[in-house]
């Protein structure tokens, strides 16, 4: 293959003494970097950084937070452990654990509920697939840190009262 008529590549350009040794672009590198330095400093509104945690982005209506379990009016879980969630969750995170419910009208009730929300993906399709409208994803909380991992696998107690501030 022939090289010939091809424009020349950069590495053929000849760099003067200061270009050589990255002096003077460095320079302009750190007068670059002074400048938005100072121009952030004086135009502190105009900065796209948000000052988390003191400032929170407000998301839409429709954002799916974390899960809530629905109560009924004494207070008990509305779900009635159908499983129906667990079958269509593709994230396989929802664990529950049915039992008799001591009310005749009501056939079951979750022993225990279980989310681990690292392997959830907020898709929402728990919410979708429940018949009785027992587990929602409209908390708008989207901040969740803890400091185990035992800790993000979340029970029913914690889904019935969940209105912390995503830290655990
Ligand atoms: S939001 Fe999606 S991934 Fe998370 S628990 Fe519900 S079905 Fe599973
Ligand atoms: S689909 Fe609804 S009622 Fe059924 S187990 Fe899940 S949360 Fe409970």
């Amino acid at each position: 293959m022939s090289f010939e008529g091809l424009p020349k590549g950069s590495g053929d350009k000849k760099r003067s003494f200061l270009e050589s040794i990255y002096l003077w672009e460095v320079l302009r590198g750190l007068g670059v970097t002074a400048g938005h330095l100072v121009r952030n400093i004086l135009h502190t509104d105009d900065m796209p950084t948000m000052q988390y945690p003191e400032e929170k982005r407000v998301y839409g209506g429709r954002f799916r937070g974390r899960h809530r379990l629905m109560k009924r009016e004494d207070g008990s879980p509305k779900c009635v452990a159908c499983q129906m969630c667990s079958t269509y969750c593709p994230a396989d995170c929802i664990t529950i654990v049915g039992g008799e419910h001591p009310d005749p009208k009501i056939e079951k009730y979750p022993v225990s509920f279980e989310i681990d929300l690292l392997r959830c993906v907020y898709c929402g399709l728990c919410e979708e697939a429940c018949p009785c409208d027992a587990i929602r994803l409209d908390t708008g909380i989207y901040e969740i840190a803890a400091d185990s991992r035992e800790k993000f696998v979340v029970d029913k107690d914690f889904l019935l009262t969940n209105d912390t501030d995503g830290t655990f």
